[in-house]
């Protein structure tokens, strides 16, 4: 895909490759010119020393995740979904699996709009709620004409079969060995839960190169999962979470909508 016409897409293709790093990487790199990891010698304790490009991972005052309590009452802003039915792709990068569409997909908040780019997960969650990590947590990265990135976080727990996200979770497998694998036709609107009632604060992506100015939502409420599709995705990729970290007197605000 490197150097197609998908090129605004590649810049984006996770939390770790933003577009704070316009380099592209080799087709044969996962992602990123530096090794890093969730684990020993790279993982991330380290991540702010394994590259100048990676200082905001320590040196950054308003990172992501962080543990939610409650929240403020400055005034919401709004959020509108636009997610349709599409046709999509999964491949795998070596930290996560990523599902993208092949139709626009995107989002409004306070009036702006966000690009839907890719959705990948984390096993267990990254974001806690008073101290509660879930099963895995799911990011739809955004992003909007002026490059500002917006993620919406998606919590799961375990519970009944999910059949919206059964084209993501059987197709998880298939791209472990780095190929991409068509997933057909994802109900996007499905993989959402019932109510947008969400957490908002400001963070960054939570891997390197950590960049900050990321508009984060949160849903209050988890979706279910299966407990055979939750042990597909850590089959996959588990443990690929980043701890918590300080809230540094951030704003958090809890929209009910
Ligand atoms: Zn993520």
């Amino acid at each position: 895909m490197v150097g197609s016409g998908l090129g605004l897409l590649a810049l984006v293709t996770s939390c770790s490759n933003s577009a704070a790093s316009p380099a592209a990487p080799s087709p044969s790199a996962p992602e990123s010119p530096h090794a890093w990891s969730y684990d020993g010698a790279e993982g991330p304790e380290r991540w702010g020393t394994l590259s100048s490009d990676f200082g905001s991972c320590s040196s950054g005052t308003a990172q992501s995740p962080i543990d939610f309590r409650g929240g403020s009452g400055l005034s919401p802003a709004p959020l509108a979904l636009a997610y349709y039915a599409s046709e999509c792709e999964i491949t795998d990068n070596g930290h996560t699996t990523e599902l993208r569409a092949l139709t626009a997909q995107g989002i409004t908040v306070g009036g702006k709009q966000y690009a839907f780019t890719q959705m990948h997960f984390h096993a267990p969650s990254e974001h806690t709620v008073n101290g509660v990590r879930h099963e895995a947590e799911f990011h739809f990265v955004h992003q909007a004409d002026d490059g500002g990135l917006a993620v919406v976080g998606i919590l799961a727990t375990a519970g009944a079969a999910n059949a919206a996200w059964a084209p993501f979770t059987d197709g998880v497998p298939a791209a472990a060995g780095g190929q991409k694998v068509a997933a057909g036709v994802v109900d996007f609107p499905a993989l959402f839960p019932a109510s947008l009632d969400h957490f908002a604060y400001d963070g960054s992506l939570t891997t390197p190169p950590c960049s900050e100015g990321v508009r984060w939502l949160l849903f209050e409420t988890p979706v279910e999962l299966g407990a055979g599709q939750l042990a597909t995705l850590r089959a996959a990729h588990s443990g690929n979470s980043r701890p918590v970290q300080p809230l540094n007197g951030r704003d958090v605000v809890v929209v009910d909508q």
